[in-house]
């Protein structure tokens, strides 16, 4: 047992996308605070933030057909979407003033444009499709998506996809070239990197195994190091920053705002190409519709991916089953996250959720050939060689009680903190790390409302619409996409307004 121990203003738990960005943000805002990160693995962004372990979709509702449903009079709702683009936004605001001090460099290291698409077959869905262009087009948010059911056009836009193509059923795309792919593992050790410079402590391979409160109000927790000691470090403020590994820390807390949760854990896989000739001839993220039964995450879809100054194709996610809570996690962790109070929460999900269950065991043995039949309804000849598949990170959905039924299967992400404030942790992981920055700043709202009337200003200076509603300022719409798109260097993106 060592008895190293420390104490500081703020800890954060996992280096991932959100402890790294809720790190950079409370540096700008309380320099002289003392934080302290901890990470069980040996480096920043090992885990779903990785670039191999997610789709670097920069989610803006731009391509994504769940965050538009058809209402039963036949209209698009489309307030989700607008939600999830103005989180974009954020993000943007955020990075742009991140590069414009200096604080990152070379933003074309995480963030490229690339247009993204929607596509659809059918009478249907294409008559679903172009009706959700029409309403979309409209709001300021979504100007300048075009649409085409000419196959002329989308063999312009996607030849890949064209090329070979044998049925005569209806087919139609949406396309904004204002999209992005971001490498959000890139983004993380960036950001790590800074916070290094400003002095804040990380330690690596160090596992969080434990979180207590003290009498005074504080939490301390017992965290095994590289060598197997024990350690015990104490902060004011926690945040449980551990992707799928958040939920059993919340447990250990016992604060009461952690109860009667569970996590449904979701495994991922892609097929990724490997022929580079292939590869060239894509240049889109092109999302399609989720088959009958999967969960939203798991639309398909076909993306052009830049890692490591390189051209990539990546086609998935497929969903699947696996009671692992993090890719390096353990057999145990479903069964062990079932406790007392959350047990009849968690029999509720259960027996809602059997299909969705037969269906990700039924995803998770589908052999390579069936995969790629999949992969052949966007590119008609793809050849099996040229395809290899790649695991790719855990996603934990929360499980909760709400006014929809005991057991509820949540597919967002959600902050649950201790009603003081100090501590709070992130679960789910959708739409995941492109809104990380809206994110942690409702984690500021939550734990440091006190300070929040003294760092507005800064608050502001970084995210000039900060406690704005986007969609209610077309005018400031124009200016932020113009200036993000100038400074992370998205020029591409063509005028909107
Ligand atoms: C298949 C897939 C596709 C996705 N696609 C997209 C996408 O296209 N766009 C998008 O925006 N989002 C996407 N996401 C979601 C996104 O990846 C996540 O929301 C985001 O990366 C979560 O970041 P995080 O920091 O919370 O977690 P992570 O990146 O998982 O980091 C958590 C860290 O905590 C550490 N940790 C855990 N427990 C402990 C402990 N006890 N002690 C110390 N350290 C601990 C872990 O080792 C890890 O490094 C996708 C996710 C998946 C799985």
């Amino acid at each position: 047992m060592s008895n190293r121990q420390t104490e500081t203003d703020v800890i954060l738990i996992g280096a991932g996308i959100m402890s790294a960005t809720l790190g950079t943000l409370l540096k700008e805002l309380a320099p002289d605070w003392k934080i302290t990160v901890f990470e069980k693995l040996a480096s920043a962004g090992e885990e779903s933030s990785n670039e191999w372990n997610n789709a670097g979709t920069g989610h803006a509702a731009l391509c994504e057909l769940n965050y538009t449903a058809e209402k039963p009079d036949g209209s698009i709702d489309i307030s989700k979407a607008i939600v999830v683009n103005e989180h974009f936004q954020v993000s943007m605001q955020f990075w742009s003033y991140l590069v414009n001090s200096n604080l990152i460099r070379n933003p074309q290291d995480f963030i490229m444009p690339l247009p993204h698409m929607s596509l659809v077959q059918g009478e249907k869905d294409v008559a679903f499709l172009k009706k959700r262009f029409e309403t979309m087009s409209k709001n300021p948010l979504f100007q300048g998506m075009e649409f085409s059911d000419d196959p002329k056009k989308l063999m312009e836009w996607i030849p890949l996809i064209m090329k070979d193509r044998t049925s005569n059923e209806p087919i139609a795309a949406t396309k904004m070239d204002s999209g992005t792919d971001v490498n959000f593992g890139a983004l993380t050790r960036m950001l790590f990197e800074h916070l290094k410079t400003k002095n804040v402590d990380i330690h690596y391979k160090h596992s969080v195994d434990d979180i207590k409160r003290t009498g005074d109000g504080a939490w301390e927790l017992k965290i095994k190091n590289a060598s197997g000691t024990v350690e015990r470090h104490k902060a004011k403020f926690v945040f449980i920053g551990g992707g799928g590994g958040s939920l059993p820390l919340l447990q250990k807390s016992g604060i009461p705002e952690g109860k009667h949760i569970g996590g449904f854990p979701i495994s991922g896989l892609f097929m990724v190409c490997n022929n580079p000739k292939v590869v060239a001839q894509h240049h889109a993220k092109v999302y399609g519709k989720a088959k009958v039964g999967a969960p939203p995450m798991s639309v398909p879809h076909l993306d052009t991916r830049f890692i490591d100054n390189k051209k990539s194709l990546l086609f998935g996610p497929f969903a699947g089953f696996s009671p692992k809570f993090l890719k390096t996690g353990s057999m145990f962790d479903l069964i062990g996250s079932v406790k007392p109070n959350n047990l009849l929460t968690m029999l509720a999900a259960g027996a809602k959720n059997l299909g969705l269950t037969k269906y990700l065991i039924q995803q998770l043995m589908l052999s390579k050939e069936k995969r790629m039949e999949e992969l052949r309804e966007f590119i008609p000849n793809a050849k099996s060689e040229d395809w290899d598949m790649l695991v790719a990170g855990q996603r934990v959905q929360v499980i909760k009680d709400t006014p929809a039924g005991k057991g509820t299967l949540q597919f967002g992400t959600e902050v649950v903190s201790a009603a003081d404030g100090s501590i709070a942790a992130l679960l789910g992981a959708s739409p995941g790390a492109s809104t990380a920055v809206s994110v942690m700043l409702e984690v500021i709202e939550k734990c440091f409302p006190q300070h929040l009337k003294a760092w507005e200003p800064k608050i502001k200076e970084m995210i000039p619409s900060f406690g704005l509603q986007l969609v209610e300022h077309p005018e400031l719409i124009h200016e932020i996409r113009t200036s993000t798109a100038r400074t992370l260097g998205l020029k591409k993106l063509k005028s909107v307004m």
